[in-house]
């Protein structure tokens, strides 16, 4: 169908993008050159890239395999690419991002620099009126907000931190030009998948590292390296069976779980097994070990017991060593830092850990430094690990009005409130990609952008074709659905943990699990989308008509 056929509208774009990371350039690029509409994306930043723009700290890279943290789109991209290392440095994807933009032509359709600050739906029109920092004022009828999940900086209020007169940075903040540490005595505030990578590469640099730890992380070794050209050949032969299977597996890596319990495993066989995802480093040790890990305490304290054995072993000070165990929370169900020397660093004679259940807490910035624990640490530079307000956060901040004036803020006021992830009641023609709600963070993120992006274009198509104007959830199917994320992630041990993935890191937000845990994985997740719309979007209302009533009163026309 060609725009000239679609149902005449007066808005100024067919569908505003806000956000120019992965997500929002893929959508940009199929909603304008796979269906033709008329697209403009708000950046809020002066380059494409969203998560590769801003987190810019030392060591910033990928957790996930280069070959598989990419656009899969694309066989030609796909082919013409190179990644240099097993988990590309932040530059090295941004340049990818960079390519992407030229080689699609997105950024004469991009307008950087420019930050949403209102989102209202129009009850008479059924238009959204997208207004910016800038001053633009703009109709649309599609809005996709490919915001990010981990993109609002969480800068916790400590009490002092305006008085502190050296330098501070959020990590997710941080300057263009770089921070020089040299001869400076530094924070570092948290010690989350940021900090893990950030801390070892301050502490070559920094002439001290005091490093501030309110909970002790597991880590495993990301054993980054070049990649090797044989194995890169060989994968872009097989790039369509590589894409098969990352759409079609648990996490959207071409990992597994073991099929076995692990207490059903002699001592000697598991620490083999174990062994073995060490020594392969990255996500295998979290994501594809024994398949009881995340179900079952006793078993997730036998696998547990492994990387503290490993931390112990690496830490030559037994005390210190002690306070990096991790007591308080099952392995697994905090987000796994991969790591480069983190454990290592501690033996440096320029490194302190100040653990805030044995020394004390963070009381306060100083003019000097951080108190904490009743004793002051005189710094020059405070860097800010303190992660996100994830997943609700960058969609909160929007300034969402939909149907009846009704804020998204007040509707989520308890939570997110989705249907798929994908849309909420209330709020029409109002998309998320990889939103609360959706295996989003608990996956390869390309994987699951691509699904929401190409899910959401067949939508659009689908309501142009039919001459549809409006699509929301029905509160029916988003109660069903809101209850059916809360009872999966109840099975599990993930609610034993102070994550952000259970909003615990952010003071006052309501604490449930927030992306979705697909028992079948995110291939299970791509089918049940599917097969919703191939049921003419069940779940869904269109024009303010639920698919059910509508598929009903055809019948009795
Ligand atoms: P994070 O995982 O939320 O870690 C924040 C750290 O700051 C935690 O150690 C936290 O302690 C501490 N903290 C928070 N508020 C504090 C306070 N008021 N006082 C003292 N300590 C405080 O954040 P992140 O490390 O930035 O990582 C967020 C996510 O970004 C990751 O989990 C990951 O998904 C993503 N990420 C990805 C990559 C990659 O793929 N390469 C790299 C970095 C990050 P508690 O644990 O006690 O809350």
């Amino acid at each position: 169908m060609t725009n000239q056929q679609q149902p005449k509208s007066n808005a100024d774009f067919d569908a505003i993008v806000i956000g120019a990371g992965f997500s929002g350039m893929y959508t940009l690029h199929s909603l304008r050159d796979k269906l033709g509409l008329n697209v403009t994306l708000f950046e809020a930043g002066n380059g494409v890239g969203g998560t590769w723009y801003w987190n810019r700290y030392p060591g910033a890279r990928c957790d996930s395999d280069s070959y598989i943290y990419c656009y899969t789109f694309d066989k030609n991209l796909l082919q013409e690419w190179n990644w240099s290392e097993r988990y590309p440095e932040q530059d090295e994807i941004l340049r990818y991002l960079e390519h992407c933009a030229e080689r699609f032509e997105l950024k004469p359709d991009i307008q950087f620099g420019k930050r949403v600050v209102a989102i209202t739906f129009d009850d008479e029109t059924t238009l959204w009126t997208v207004r910016t920092d800038k001053g633009d004022t703009v109709t649309s009828r599609y809005v996709i907000a490919a915001v990010g999940s981990l993109s609002t900086a969480n800068v916790p209020p400590f009490k002092g931190l305006g008085s502190f007169k050296g330098k501070w940075y959020h990590t997710s903040q941080w300057p263009h030009e770089g921070v020089d540490f040299t001869a400076k005595r530094v924070g570092v505030i948290g010690t989350g998948a940021t900090a893990v990578q950030a801390i070892p590469e301050i502490a070559q640099q920094a002439k001290h590292l005091t490093v501030f730890q309110r909970t002790p992380n597991f880590c495993v070794p990301a054993r980054n390296g070049k990649v090797d050209p044989e194995i890169s050949k060989a994968r872009k032969a097989d790039y369509n069976g590589v894409r098969e299977r990352i759409k079609n597996s648990f996490f959207g890596f071409e990992l597994n779980f073991i099929p076995k319990s692990v207490l059903q495993t002699t001592p000697e066989e598991r620490e083999k097994e174990f062994d073995r995802m060490w020594d392969d480093g990255g996500f295998g040790f979290w994501l594809a070990n024994y398949q009881d890990m995340f179900f079952s305490k006793e078993a997730n304290d036998v696998i547990a017991d492994y990387l503290k054995r490993k931390i112990r072993a690496t830490v030559n000070d037994p005390v210190v060593a002690e306070k990096l165990v991790p007591k308080t929370y099952p392995y697994g169900t905090k987000r796994q830092p991969l790591d480069t020397n983190y454990f290592e660093t501690f033996n440096k004679k320029n490194v302190l850990l100040v653990d805030a259940s044995t020394d004390g807490p963070i009381e306060e910035i100083t003019p000097n430094g951080i108190r904490a624990g009743g004793k002051e640490y005189p710094l020059d530079i405070i860097v800010i690990a303190t992660g996100f307000d994830a997943l609700t956060g960058p969609l909160k901040n929007l300034g969402i009005k939909g149907r009846g004036g009704k804020a998204l803020t007040d509707e989520w006021k308890d939570g997110p409130l989705t249907y798929l992830g994908l849309l909420a009641a209330g709020f029409p023609n109002l998309f998320m990609i990889t939103g609360p709600q959706s295996p989003s963070v608990l996956s390869n993120m390309p994987v699951s952008i691509e699904q929401h992006v190409e899910w959401i274009t067949e939508c659009i198509r689908y309501m142009r074709e039919h001459k549809l104007t409006t699509i929301e959830a029905t509160p029916q199917a988003q109660e069903q659905w809101v209850a059916h994320v809360a009872e999966i992630a109840g099975a599990t041990l993930m609610p034993q943990a102070n994550s952000w993935y259970m909003g615990a890191n952010i003071s006052g937000k309501s604490r449930q699990f927030l992306p979705y845990l697909c028992p079948e994985g995110v291939g299970g997740y791509r089918k049940k989308c599917a097969e919703i719309a191939e049921r003419g979007y069940e779940g869904f209302m269109f024009d303010g008509v639920s698919r059910t009533e509508t598929t009903e009163s055809r019948a009795a026309e």
